[in-house]
């Protein structure tokens, strides 16, 4: 006999939310339709595949990658494992940037994996000229993929850093770069064993693609235009000061919904 949807849920030996958001990517069903059909038998397909996602999720492969999309700021982005998942803490990034961006401004976002941060830039605010820049060729796929699937005109570039767009000055800078350190423990666990290393830690003290971004970029900030960098919890106060040493002004850092220093940034009057 075949199991019934809520027998493979209760068999799955995997966390019941992830087994229930599997088993409806399996079905292409929502939770409502699952919550009054648990008690129908699965197809042997059906239960074939919910099996196969259930051990690569119970072998530790983040959900994200499994459904091959998350949800950022209200919209689905595609996701693989060239890209970092996109994280609710990033979100603060992007409300930040939406506040210091001038109208019909142009914004660059450095290091833009899955894209999530240019192409929700773009389609809150239409009158913004969009850029972003990756040095994976695999991630820019994906923002390519996402910039289409969500009808956002966002202009992707291959580039380490700012080496494409040399002589290019922007109304806003934002970043979201590799800042774990690379003795971090967390490197080797949960969903980030699973994540590209490269988007993660600089393999360094995980301040050294902030410090490259903040001395880089005011060459490239028009008069008043602010940089804006995501980092670690710990990290606000080191890079405050990178900030204020490279020659910027209004240096402040911002606070996450965990009340964990999350973003910093400042403006470029010279
Ligand atoms: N900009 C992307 C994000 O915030 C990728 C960041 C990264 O890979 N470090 O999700």
């Amino acid at each position: 006999m075949l199991p019934t949807y809520r027998e493979l849920i209760q068999s799955s030996q995997i966390e019941r939310f992830d087994a229930q958001v599997l088993l409806l990517h399996v079905l292409q069903k929502n939770r409502a339709w699952l919550i009054a059909h648990d008690d129908e038998a699965a197809t042997s397909l059906e239960a074939a595949q919910f099996s196969a996602l259930a051990r690569r999720r119970y072998d530790g492969e983040p959900v994200a990658y499994l459904l091959g999309r998350r949800e950022f700021y209200g919209r689905d982005f595609i996701v693989n494992s060239s890209v970092l998942i996109p994280r609710p803490d990033t979100e603060l990034l992007v409300e930040l940037a939406l506040e210091r961006a001038p109208e019909n401004g142009k914004v660059i976002d450095l290091g833009t994996g899955s894209g999530c941060i240019p192409i929700t830039i773009k389609l809150e605010r239409p009158d913004l000229i969009v850029s972003a820049l990756d040095l994976s060729g695999d991630a820019l796929a994906v923002a390519q993929a996402n910039a289409q699937a969500l009808h956002a005109d966002v202009r992707l570039l291959q580039s380490d850093w700012f080496a494409a767009v040399q002589g290019e000055v922007f109304d806003l800078i934002v970043s979201n770069p590799p800042y774990i350190h690379s003795d971090d423990e967390h490197l080797n666990q949960g969903d980030l064993r699973f994540e590209p290393t490269g988007a993660l830690t600089d393999g360094h003290d995980g301040l050294h693609h902030l410090r490259s971004i903040i001395n880089a970029a005011p060459a490239h900030l028009q008069r008043g235009a602010c940089l804006l960098l995501e980092h670690g919890w710990d990290q606000g106060a080191a890079c405050r000061e990178l900030l204020q040493a490279a020659g910027f002004s209004d240096v402040q850092t911002w606070q996450d919904l965990g009340r964990n220093d999350r973003v910093s940034g400042g403006c470029w009057r010279e």
